[in-house]
């Protein structure tokens, strides 16, 4: 695993699926944005406040064709 699997919050990012790497919360990305606060974050300690990613859309079989 390397870091740059990992994006802080603010990030601008490809669609696809992530992860909180504190609190494990799933995220899916549907349209290319910038990535919100895990909605987590005000309950629960975060130090690491940033999405692991789990798969983005370029690779999903689903989505053989990116734009
Ligand atoms: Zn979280």
């Amino acid at each position: 695993m390397a870091l740059k699997d990992f994006v802080p919050y603010g990030s601008d990012v490809s669609a696809g699926s992530y992860e909180c790497a504190d609190c494990g919360r799933k995220y899916s990305n549907r349209s290319k944005t910038s990535m919100p606060p895990c909605p987590n974050l005000d309950r629960l300690p975060h130090h690491r406040v940033s999405w692991r990613i789990l798969s983005e859309q370029g690779d999903a079989l689903s989505d053989p064709y990116p734009k």
